[in-house]
């Protein structure tokens, strides 16, 4: 990043801060992919149907895409931080095929009892906790009232909340959701495809 340069201009003095941006935080595993149980090699890796294009939908709508994934998988040695990022640039470089550009990809590759040592920490960003949230929300200058959030589980739903998102969805196409979970969510689809054509119904086909 270039430092220096103030968006404001002179007009931004004495005003509060522009009001930011919505975004769109979206899980990873069992919203944008099929969800195989930690994740980490190129060829278990699929797009949910209809992922891509709800992506593409949403960005057009004029939100920023934020990934919030847990990642303890690391932290239980089950893959590197190494393994992580080669995924996360397949993951890009696939997008960007496609047009869609992520505007931040924040994991959490903690866990409290982990078997690796440099792991082993009560972290402030696993889901539910809201830390992977508040970081892309500060540097990102994030409007969260106006954001929204997509999950599969009730740990998404939680972390959305704590970190003051306005709207947080549910989608069926990951892990199974029980009566607690259903309760904690704004609304429920069947996928992120269903989720970005209710968002946006003027950019349906
Ligand atoms: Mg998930
Ligand atoms: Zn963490």
């Amino acid at each position: 990043m270039s430092g220096g340069a103030t968006a404001g201009g002179p007009a931004a003095v004495g005003r509060p801060a522009a009001a930011g941006r919505p975004a769109a935080f979206i899980d990873r595993d069992g919203v944008i992919n099929v969800e195989v149980g930690f994740l980490h090699r190129i060829e278990q890796f699929a797009f949910l149907p209809g992922a891509v294009e709800a992506l593409q939908r949403m960005q057009a709508a004029g939100y920023l895409l934020v990934v919030i994934t847990n990642q303890s998988g690391i932290a239980r040695g089950l893959y590197t931080e190494d393994d992580y990022q080669r995924l996360t640039s397949h993951l890009r470089a696939r997008l960007a095929d496609a047009g869609v550009r992520l505007d931040a990809i924040e994991h959490c590759p903690h866990l409290p009892d982990a078997p690796l040592a440099s792991y082993r920490m009560a972290c402030d960003c696993r889901k539910p906790l809201p830390g992977m949230l508040r970081r892309a929300a500060t540097a990102l200058h994030i409007d969260l009232p106006r954001s929204i959030l997509v999950g599969d589980r009730g740990s998404d739903i939680q972390a959305g909340r704590a970190a003051g998102v306005g709207r947080c969805w549910l989608v069926r196409s990951g892990a199974p959701l029980s009566a607690p979970d259903l309760e904690l969510a704004d609304g429920v689809f069947d996928d992120l495809a269903a989720c970005a054509a209710g968002l946006a119904p003027a950019l349906a086909p």
